[in-house]
């Protein structure tokens, strides 16, 4: 099937247009710019943006993949979760569409469709088992990615990091059945490298520019805390603890905060704190609980193969160790290319289009956008 994409659950608009699994066009607008001098996604501006950018957007996409919106067989539309006014704009005009060219609809959980961009062939490329990723400067947009050719391996999982989400999904089935088996309970990763980023003075978004500063400074010149990583959270196999497969990033931020203020109150000159050595060992932190767990959630529920989504796939060191302790657990590994992993309408359009071949029916437009829709509800019942 034909079948248009569109997320606006964040900073980006984005309008997808993909023929079964083969991706025709990724039109993708973002008022990150918008958002630089407060430092973090403002929800009223990126609402308002999203309107501004819709009908360029989509006729971006549409001029790209040389279609018409008569020859669409369906639309699908993120109805959640993320940003309520963000949602509505994306939601409001999918029905407005559908029901002007009368074509099926449906309200997709954008954590899911993050998944959806694994069956896309085109970027796609053998390299199945536990594979060691072609590493490069993700942030530079380099676009190192191995990915299995569809279908989606068996026994999946995904980890989703990005500035509103840290999450590990187990993918049973793409359009019927997905489990959440841990998130963050405070601030997600790409949220604390925005904070810290704010603190150390270097600039939005956090990750890029710390992803850069860790380069020059020693990983282990501070050590910092791993959330949610003592006894009592984790338990063990048997005896799991609450937080065994959860992650908290609020302690770290706080921990990051302290450290420069102590620099700060022996006096040392602005110009001389370590903030080289304070992003690495920031970075390493970071990158050390979110695999750790990772790793554990996946072995522990049978997951040999992990999916990576959301803009923080594009961190240096999350790659690096992600493929270092996949490989040593025997967990194959996949890592979209860059603009397939922040926010974007083909991961929607990929998920709609196997909902459509699945034969799921469609959301009807008598739905309403659902900033906290859970993993579990994949697509939004009529
Ligand atoms: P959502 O959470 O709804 O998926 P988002 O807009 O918050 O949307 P993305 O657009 O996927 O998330 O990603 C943006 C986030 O990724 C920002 O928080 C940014 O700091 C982070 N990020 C980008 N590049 C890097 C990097 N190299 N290292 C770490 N974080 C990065
Ligand atoms: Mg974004
Ligand atoms: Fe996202």
């Amino acid at each position: 099937p034909l079948v248009l994409g569109i997320e606006t659950s964040c900073d980006e608009t984005g309008f997808g247009i993909v023929r079964g699994t083969e991706l025709l066009a990724n039109a993708v607008a973002s008022s990150m710019e918008e958002h630089v001098r407060f430092g973090g996604v403002i929800p009223e501006i990126a609402a308002r943006a999203h309107l501004e950018e819709f009908i360029p957007t989509l006729q971006q996409a549409l001029d790209t993949a040389g279609v018409t919106l008569e020859e669409i067989d369906a639309i699908a539309v993120t109805s959640g979760p993320g940003l309520a006014g963000a949602l509505m704009v994306g939601v409001a005009g999918a029905k407005a569409l559908a029901l002007a060219a009368n074509k099926p609809l449906f309200g997709i959980n954008h954590l899911v469709a993050h998944v959806g961009v694994g069956v896309l062939d085109g970027v796609a490329e053998s390299g199945t088992g536990p594979a060691a990723v072609v590493l490069g400067d993700g942030a530079s947009g380099g676009d190192p990615h191995i990915l299995p050719a569809p279908p989606l391996p068996e026994n999946l999982g995904a980890l989703l990091v990005s500035g509103g989400h840290t999450e590990i999904l187990q993918v049973n089935r793409l359009t019927t059945d997905v489990t959440l088996l841990g998130s963050t309970i405070d601030d997600a990763a790409g949220e604390a490298y925005d904070k810290v980023a704010r603190l150390l003075g270097a600039g939005y978004p956090g990750g890029p520019v710390i992803d850069r500063l860790a380069q020059q400074g020693d990983p282990k010149a501070f050590r910092f805390p791993r959330g949610l990583s003592a006894p009592k959270f984790v338990g063990s196999a048997e005896d799991p603890g609450k937080h065994r497969h959860n992650w908290s990033f609020s302690g770290l931020k706080t921990a990051v905060a302290r450290c420069v203020e102590q620099f700060e109150a022996a006096g040392v000159p602005e110009d001389q704190i370590p903030t080289a050595d304070i992003a690495a060992s920031f970075q390493e932190a970071v990158a050390d609980v979110i695999t750790a767990k990772a790793v554990r959630a996946c072995t522990e529920h049978g997951i040999t193969h992990l999916l990576l989504g959301g803009g923080v796939a594009a961190n240096s060191r999350l790659r690096s160790l992600l493929a270092e302790r996949c490989d040593a657990a025997g967990i194959g590994l996949t890592v979209p290319p860059v603009r397939l992993c922040t926010d974007n309408g083909a991961m929607v359009a990929a998920l709609g289009a196997q909902l459509v071949a699945d034969g799921v029916k469609p959301s009807g437009l008598d739905f309403a956008a659902d900033p906290g829709q859970p993993v579990e509800s994949i697509s939004l019942v009529a």
